[in-house]
């Protein structure tokens, strides 16, 4: 079998592994490169194959650093079939719709303002091309196969998100199994990761491949947040991945008013019509979630949904101690920059942001300290609290990696690390050959191995 690794080698987003393997070309994720600007724009480049040639794709989950190139595939000629799971596909439209919205808003933007360093600003893809790629998906029902000429596709729950899977293919007696991103122990709402079982070839992820998560109490943390801010008057603003973060930052929130932790008649406000919308597809596919059933049937309750842009707009301009959650998490874009503007420059406000922030990113930027960043082209001062809760990551740590991987009923003969910064993936390089006493190896971009 022959891998080219085309994404996600050297950095942690643009997850696209390129497995050629029995006649056959299988896609490994179709990611976007997300953070700094030299590695958005790896996403224009033509793609380094042919998008007609690919017998198939699989996701391992919907994030779009793992999902969202997906539409420009689309766009070039690739015709299927996309396998996932049912989770991930009824998220993957969520976010992919969403998306090309965020593309065509900017495009837009960049236009009327003349801020695009290119003659006319065009959209990486469209809600036309995001259709087309969600009309190619056939989803895999659990404990179920998909199968092409002689290589089938099983996917494993692996925690992380909602119906995120590790991936399975296998040719004859071989297995290559790619993890995807692993989740953790104890997360909020995804039961632990399971396990494939065996592989004769691993890729892996190593987003925190050389960490180990500090042991945060989120609920503690948050509600010491919340009290302080709201008893000096100001807002607590969680800029909030719509899909799981924010629906986690729910339960912890109606936990702490249950609880009497903080008031029960605070405003609490949701406002992302992509997290309105996923937190109901959470709600469906409950049975997957380690939340009781009751909890999420009430998750909502007292919850204020923001769904237009108007009342947005008026929630940005209101001045009363409440908490909002809104998205994107990494405030890259989104109503969440509205919220920024009006809060940053006031020290009585407190930002928290919940979880993995990519380098590059404005949240990566402003939980390093920024005094002020730019927004829609215009520098906002920052005065406001800053707090990043790592505590919410859904990343396995690198202790929670090496569990996972000890799991395997016989040493993979060759291990790929990838989805990680270089140290990162490197540190876990040394702790499976030491621990473990593996073969492994950190793939660079581009490169190609035959196995
Ligand atoms: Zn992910």
């Amino acid at each position: 079998m022959q891998i080219d690794f085309f994404g996600a080698a050297d950095t942690v987003t643009g997850s696209r592994h390129l497995v050629t393997w029995g006649g056959l070309r299988v896609l490994l994720d179709a990611g976007l490169f997300q953070g700094f600007k030299v590695l958005r724009e790896r996403n224009w480049s033509p793609p380094p194959f042919e998008p007609r040639s690919l017998d198939a794709v699989v996701l391992s989950h919907a994030h779009l650093d793992h999902s969202g190139y997906l539409p420009v595939l689309a766009k070039r000629g690739f015709k299927g079939p996309v396998w996932c799971s049912h989770a991930t596909r009824d998220l993957a439209e969520v976010l992919l719709l969403d998306a090309a919205h965020l593309q065509e808003e900017d495009a837009r933007r960049a236009n009327r303002y003349g801020y695009s360093r290119h003659e006319k600003a065009l959209p990486l893809f469209t809600k036309a091309d995001a259709k087309k790629a969600l009309s190619l998906f056939k989803p895999i029902r659990e404990g179920q196969a998909a199968r092409i000429d002689g290589l089938s596709v099983t996917l494993t729950p692996i925690g992380h998100l909602l119906g995120a899977s590790a991936v399975t293919l296998a040719h004859g007696k071989e297995k290559l199994v790619y993890s995807g991103d692993v989740g953790r122990q104890h997360d909020l709402l995804m039961p632990p990761p399971q396990h494939p079982g065996e592989a004769d070839v691993l890729i892996v992820e190593s987003t925190y491949g050389n960490r180990l998560h500090p042991p945060e109490d989120v609920q503690a943390e948050l509600g010491a947040i919340v009290r302080e801010t709201i008893h000096r008057g100001g807002t607590v603003l969680l800029p909030a991945f719509a899909v799981g973060r924010a629906q986690a930052l729910l339960v912890v929130l109606q936990r702490l008013k249950a609880a009497g932790e903080i008031p029960a008649h605070l405003p609490i406000y949701l406002d992302s019509p992509m997290a309105i919308e996923a937190t109901e597809l959470y709600r469906r596919h409950r049975r997957l979630l380690r939340v009781p059933q009751r909890e999420m049937a009430n998750l909502c309750d007292g919850v204020r949904l923001v769904t237009t842009g108007v009342q947005s707009q008026r929630l940005a301009n209101a001045r009363m101690p409440s908490v909002i959650i809104s998205a994107s998490g990494m405030a890259t874009g989104g109503r969440v920059l509205h919220h920024l503007k009006a809060l940053a420059p006031d020290p009585r406000h407190h930002i928290v942001f919940a979880g993995f922030q990519v380098g590059g990113s404005r949240g990566a930027l402003l939980v390093g300290g920024a005094r002020e960043v730019k927004i829609h082209g215009e520098w906002v001062p920052v005065n406001a609290t800053v707090t990043h809760l790592e505590g919410f990551s859904g990343h396995a740590d690198q202790g929670e990696l090496v569990d996972w991987m000890s799991r395997f009923h016989r040493p993979p003969r060759q291990t790929f690390i990838v989805h990680g910064e270089p140290e990162a993936s490197d540190a876990l390089r040394q702790r499976v050959q030491r621990d473990l006493g593996w073969a492994a190896r950190v793939p660079p971009q581009g490169g190609r191995f035959t196995v």
